[in-house]
Order: structure tokens, then sequence, then C-alpha cells
């Protein structure tokens, strides 16, 4: 046990030795219900039968053999289904081993496309405050997360926009439509700051996942994007290795605006946790382009297009379209935003409660009337985790990113949570609150 390099070494884990749907179970025996499939990995619960049998079947078949030398069929089925998924057809479909690879994919296609294109000079990718792609330092560098103060030496400075992220931004007495086209407006000033011809794309998660907890974008955002990217020929990567995989209840978050990206960013969701997939998928003409010019990505790693990753993630999928599960995470979210709002809206503390599909937050402040975020000395995040798992519950605290403070909680049931599931895990998550902010909730 000693010889792990822990997350955090002086911090003592239970020992997981068994998921059964919601809920995970530890050596000594204790169930957790998990609220947040850890990190929103593990949208179809645990123990699957059909993605377990997937995945035996295909290591009995092939596990591995390498992309250089061989294609095989779970990796041209699921580019196939996926691609059927994207936003016009004939999209190409990259395989990785997670998330911030499928990042450091996108970053890397965007900038060969321009060259092969004969647009040397654009190289900088413009990205949002309150954002995470990644812990590789390409996908790091253009992230705006406190997780990158350390490495902030070795990664490019490039442009940082402000979220779209009404609770906070929001001016009072402001409409949405009007709302939704200032915060994409930063985006042209920038690119107009930079100069338009050094730009090579644009990134941003459509629901804000672990950085800001669950903030998703106001109507109308995206199509402005869309259309300032249009005007300066810069690539739209839209992130969705949280949001997408069908957790906000649409397969991809960014359809909610029709915004049509150039390149989706997949991960956690995608294989569910049974399997270490993600994925940048590409229109067609960025992958013509590339092809036409060089022969090819510069890129690659040793697992990309792995035969049982990719069966598992075939599996992911006709688990979510056979069992209308989409349709299922509109419903469990509309049931979770009934439940949070009944059972924590009059607690002082809470200032915002946030749900798309399943994909929710409750968000921390001091006072509610200023938004105050709550100081990062308080360690709110790492108390609030360990006391969650005392209660029994799994979820994601995570904060530091309102100025260097702020706190929230993140949830990201299974698709396939039941309503009773639901109570418990608002039970469980109110428990704590009263735990730790007790003379607040008394308030
Ligand atoms: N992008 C987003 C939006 C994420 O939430 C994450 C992980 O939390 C990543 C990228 C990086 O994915 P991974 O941890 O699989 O490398």
């Amino acid at each position: 046990m000693a010889d792990v390099f822990y997350r955090t070494p002086r911090h003592s884990y239970p020992r997981a030795v068994k998921g059964e749907g919601c809920w995970l179970v530890d050596s000594a025996g204790k169930r957790y219900l998990d609220g947040s499939g850890g990190a929103a990995v593990s949208t179809l619960g645990h123990g699957n039968r059909r993605i377990i049998d997937a995945i035996q079947g295909q290591a009995e078949k092939l596990a591995f053999a390498h992309t250089a030398f061989f294609t095989n069929d779970p990796q041209e089925r699921l580019a196939e289904a996926l691609s059927r998924r994207f936003c016009e057809p004939g999209a190409k479909v990259y395989f990785t081993s997670g998330g911030s690879e499928a990042t450091e994919t996108a970053l890397k296609l965007a900038r060969q496309y321009h060259v092969a294109r004969g647009e040397e000079e654009r190289h900088i990718v413009i990205s949002r405050d309150g954002s995470y792609h990644g812990a590789t330092l390409g996908a790091l560098g253009v992230s705006g997360t406190r997780r990158r103060a350390m490495f902030s030496s070795m990664v490019k400075e490039w442009p940082r926009i402000a979220p779209c992220y009404a609770y906070r931004g929001k001016r009072a007495g402001e409409s949405d439509p009007d709302y939704a086209l200032r915060a994409a407006q930063a985006l042209e000033d920038a690119i107009l700051a930079t100069g338009p011809e050094r730009v090579a794309a644009f990134i941003a998660e459509p629901v804000v996942g672990s950085t800001l907890g669950a903030v998703a974008f106001t109507s109308g955002y995206f199509k402005h994007i869309r259309r300032i990217c249009d005007k300066y020929e810069i690539l739209l990567i839209c992130d969705e290795v949280m949001s997408g995989a069908g957790r906000t209840g649409r397969y991809l978050a960014c359809e909610a605006d029709d915004a049509k990206p150039d390149i989706v960013v997949l991960g956690k969701g995608l294989g569910a946790g049974y399997q270490p997939l993600g994925a940048a998928i590409c229109r067609q003409n960025i992958h013509d382009v590339i092809t036409d010019r060089h022969g090819g990505l510069e890129h690659g790693h040793t697992y990309i297009g792995h035969a049982i990753a990719c069966a598992a993630g075939l599996a992911v999928l006709a688990e979510i379209e056979e069992r209308n599960l989409l349709e299922a995470v509109q419903r469990s979210g509309e049931r979770m935003m009934s439940l949070l709002t009944e059972r924590l809206s009059d607690h002082p503390n809470i200032g915002d409660i946030r749900v798309s599909g399943l994909l929710a937050a409750v968000e921390f402040v001091e006072d509610r009337q200023r938004k105050t975020p709550f100081r990062s000395e308080r360690r709110f995040p790492s108390a609030f985790r360990l006391a969650a798992m005392k209660n029994g519950l799994i979820c994601y605290p995570d904060g530091g990113n309102v100025g260097g403070h702020g706190a929230h909680v993140l949830l990201a049931p299974a698709f396939i949570v039941q309503n009773r599931e639901l109570e418990e895990i608002t039970e469980r998550l109110a428990r704590t609150i009263e735990l730790l902010l007790p003379a607040r909730a008394a308030a």
C-alpha cells in the first residue's frame, strides 16, 4: 500500500473493492452512494453486465494491435457511431486514452490545419478563465484554473476571456440575450487585441464542470461565438469531456445552442469508467486539409484506438441508445433540481443551485446578497469531501476559481440513478452541509 504515490500522500484512502449500480463498497464493507460518478465518469454506474461482457469478449479476441500497423473492428465501429453523433456528416474521430490527451489532440489539429492552409502564423489558442481542459502541459496551458499556478512558468500565457457565468457575470437588469452577446463579445475583443492572423482556435467547455461547478452557457452565447470564430477563420473547440456523452441530457451539451463546433473533445463518459477512453472529433475538412498537405496529423500515443477500450465505448453507447438514457437524464435532472431546491435553497450559505441534465452543483457563499465567495483559507472543498465520505456520499467539491476563492460541490450521478437514490444523495448532501455549516444552517 505504502508504495503508491497517492494524490494526497498523507491521506489514508479506503480501499474500493466492489461497485454495484450507483454504489461503491470498501474493504471494510462500508457502502458509498456515488453521487458524482467519481469526477463525472461513471455514467452507467458500476458493474454493468453488457459492458463487462464486451470487454471480456474483446480481450479474448484481440486486446491490442498497434495502430501504426493495424486498425481494428471496435475502433472502426465506434468511430462510425460517434461520427453520426457529430453536428455534420463525415466527421473523423481520433481516439485517445483520456480527456487531456484528447485536448492535446484538438490543439494540434487546430495548429496543423492552419499550417496546412498556409497560415503559419496562427498558433494562439484563446480560452476562458474558470476552465479546465486537462493536466498535461498543453491542456493545462489553455486552462483557466488554480491548478495551473505551480506550472505557469512552463506553459503558454495566451489570452483568456471571462466565462459565460450568469450567476456572477450578468449585470442587474441585463437581459439574457444582452448578457450572452456581451459575454461572447469578449472573444472578438481578445481576437482583435491579439491579431486575428495569429489566432488558431478558441476552446471552451459548453457546461463548465469542475472549476466553476455545472455552469451552463446563457442561450445564444455559442451562436455568437460561432459567428465570431467564422468571421476570423478561427476554429471552435468544444471541450465536452465532462458535459458530453449524454451527461446533460443531450449527447453533446453544445447541441443546446445548435452551435456546430469544428472539434469536439470527449473523455470520461465515453468509456464510463470501464476503460480509459477519450476522443477528438473533427469536421471532415480539417482532416482532409491536413491529410492532403501533410499526409496525416503529426501526433500519436501508443494506446490510441485500443481495441478493448473502443469495445467498451461501443457497449456504453449501445446502452445509452437502447435504454433511452438521454431522456432518463432529462427526467432525473428535473427531479434532482426540485429535490435540491426544496432541501437546500433556504440555506444562507447557498448562493446558487444549478442543474444541466445530471450535472449539478451547489455554490457556497458567505453572504447571499453580495455573493461573497468562501475564502480559500477555509479549505472548504477538502473538508467537504471527507465529511461527505463519512456520511457515505461520493461528491466532487472544488473551489478557488472565483478570484482565487469560492467553493462548490458538483454532483453527477449515473444515468441509471433511481428516484430514491436521488433523494438519498440530496439527504446525505444536506446532512454534510448542516454538519459543516451548523450555526449558519440555524440562522
Ligand atoms: N476537460 C475537462 C472539461 C475535464 O473535466 C477534464 C477532467 O476532469 C479533462 C479535460 C481532462 O481529462 P482527463 O482527466 O481524462 O485527462
